[in-house]
């Protein structure tokens, strides 16, 4: 753990909750972007709890046979070993998967009513919180605790985490923010969640946090702070505090991961970077992820020149030359600036991120280019073959010769698919496995998914099914209200099938621990 020493005097505790995935090779990135927004106003400190519970509890990262041979073969028996051993843990509580989390039966993450009175009787992670997490946040002596909650998983933790420390005497500001928070705003300021924490920072949490703290340190009510939703402040933005605001995405710092421990993550470890906020597309039918970066879908875009200038400076900090873009969609424009910028500065770093199926992928010359700029995997949203004009999508329509082009020059190839959609069809869904299975030479790794029913979008043909223990789920089961239309069980009963298929000729596709390793040159010998 450390401080960046400054200015207000007051101290901010950054906090990832428990129950995160185990097999990310790096923090999340959410934190170490607030904390560069509070540089020179706070002294910051930033803690990760699922790391730190995953160590107290299961002696994470778990060891790994130390080979030059590494391969997903020889991940079976660790990942496995360690899944069964969160597994024991919980017995028939629930469901423990190491690349997920935990999802204990009832889906309480879904109910305000059952994640309260979770986070009050105690989860599984409580006697990690009481005893280790609570004191190491307080121990940094705390003004304002900001918690991260990026996945609904986390939800119920991240409350337990804030009833613990009032149970420790913490009387100072608890606020969370992250995405699962901006997507589920008014729904958590009508439950009772204001017993416990002060606000909600909704959508980017830069310009929120800092306003924030001057509330604090100026004694202004916090209800002028925009982006904040607090007990009597049910709306972010309103008349008195201005309407939403794109961030300039070039004026924030480089993101800051001061106490996180980087490199110590399972598998072989990168860091995170973010270039656009949200997707520039941002029109599929399907898709609720554009929700999260606010009304518009998108919030702007670092330059390829300040997003370069991070990986310089963060790869000579930690040693680490390898980094996984988080964005939604790597705009095309900027990864080829962003190439030229690596080739010109004649560094060795290695790079992934989420792509669309942009007709510039095809194209070799831009391949090439990105290929020597270390650009090592494209993760593609293919989704269906065929019908795919029901989603939207709008993309280039031949992924193969996209897949192909990557492939010559060194650029390996996700596909990302999605199955059940209304207006798909059961024949494109076998075509597009047929498809993955004739062309695996070129494609290296691949999720099949049940399409669901996700919060914030509209989808016709189908009826949502809503229960009454549901207010807190970002996706639900449906039922067709049309012919020709499939269930939630008929989706998912065809996708299993799906996968077994593709699993059983393919297993590489589909194995569970292919983004410990999969894209990285360097991939062997970084794991220790
Ligand atoms: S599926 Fe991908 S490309 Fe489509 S809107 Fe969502 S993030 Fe954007």
């Amino acid at each position: 753990m450390s401080k960046n020493f400054a200015n207000s005097g007051l101290r901010v505790c950054l906090v990832f909750p428990p129950n995160w995935n185990c097999t990310a090779g790096s923090p999340h990135l959410g934190l170490p972007c607030i904390s560069a927004a509070l540089a020179g106003m706070t002294n910051t400190t930033s803690l990760d709890l699922n790391h730190g519970f995953l160590s107290w509890a299961f002696g994470y990262p778990p060891g790994i046979p130390n080979t030059r041979c590494l391969d997903l073969e020889s991940l079976n028996e660790p990942y496995f070993a360690f899944q069964d051993l969160l597994q024991a843990s919980i017995g028939s509580s629930g469901e423990w998967v190491a690349s997920e989390g935990l999802r204990l039966v009832g889906s309480p993450e879904c109910s305000s009513r059952k994640s309260l009175e979770l986070a009050h009787s105690g989860s599984p992670f409580r006697k990690y919180i009481a005893e280790v997490g609570a004191p190491a946040i307080l121990a940094s002596d705390p003004d304002i605790i900001g918690i991260g909650v990026p996945s609904l998983l986390q939800l119920y933790v991240a409350i337990e985490v804030a009833v613990v420390l009032r149970q420790q005497g913490f009387t100072g500001h608890i606020t969370l923010g992250g995405n699962t928070i901006s997507r589920l705003y008014p729904e958590l300021s009508s439950a009772d969640i204001f017993d416990t924490v002060d606000s909600l920072v909704v959508f980017e949490g830069e310009e929120p946090i800092r306003g924030l703290v001057k509330a604090i340190e100026q004694s202004t009510p916090f209800e002028l702070v925009s982006g904040l939703v607090t007990e009597n402040k049910q709306e972010p933005f309103n008349s008195t505090t201005g309407r939403r605001k794109e961030s300039l995405a070039d004026m924030w710092s480089t993101p800051q991961f001061d106490g996180l421990p980087v490199g110590r993550y399972w598998g072989c470890n990168y860091i995170p970077i973010l270039a656009a906020r949200g997707c520039y597309y941002g029109k599929c039918s399907f898709c609720a992820i554009p929700f999260g970066w606010g009304p518009n879908g998108f919030a702007g875009q670092r330059s390829a020149k300040r997003v370069y200038q991070d990986m310089l400076s963060l790869s000579e900090l930690y040693g680490i030359y390898r980094f996984k873009f988080v964005d939604e969609a790597l705009p095309v424009p900027l990864m080829r600036e962003l190439a030229r910028l690596i080739l010109d500065g004649n560094v060795e770093f290695e790079w992934e991120g989420y792509t669309r199926l942009e007709k510039a992928f095809g194209d070799p010359e831009f391949a090439r280019l990105l290929g020597q700029a270390g650009f090592r995997k494209g993760y593609f949203g293919v989704e269906i073959l065929g019908s795919r004009n029901a989603l939207n999508k709008k993309d280039a329509n031949d992924p193969l010769r996209i897949f192909e082009n990557c492939s010559v020059h060194g650029i390996r190839g996700h596909c990302f698919c999605m199955f059940g959609y209304p207006g798909t069809t059961y024949a494109d869904a076998v075509a597009t496995v047929d498809f993955l299975i004739k062309h695996s030479a070129v494609i290296d790794t691949a999720d099949i998914f049940p399409w669901t029913y996700a919060k914030h979008t509209n989808v016709p043909q189908v009826k949502r099914i809503v229960t009454s223990d549901q207010d807190w789920a970002l996706e639900f089961d449906h039922e067709a209200i049309e012919p020709g239309v499939f269930s939630s069980s008929e989706i998912q009963r065809f996708v299993a099938d799906l996968e077994d298929r593709l699993w059983s000729e393919v297993p590489r596709m589909l194995h569970p621990t292919y983004r410990m390793l999969s894209p990285w040159k360097a991939g062997l010998e970084c794991i220790g």
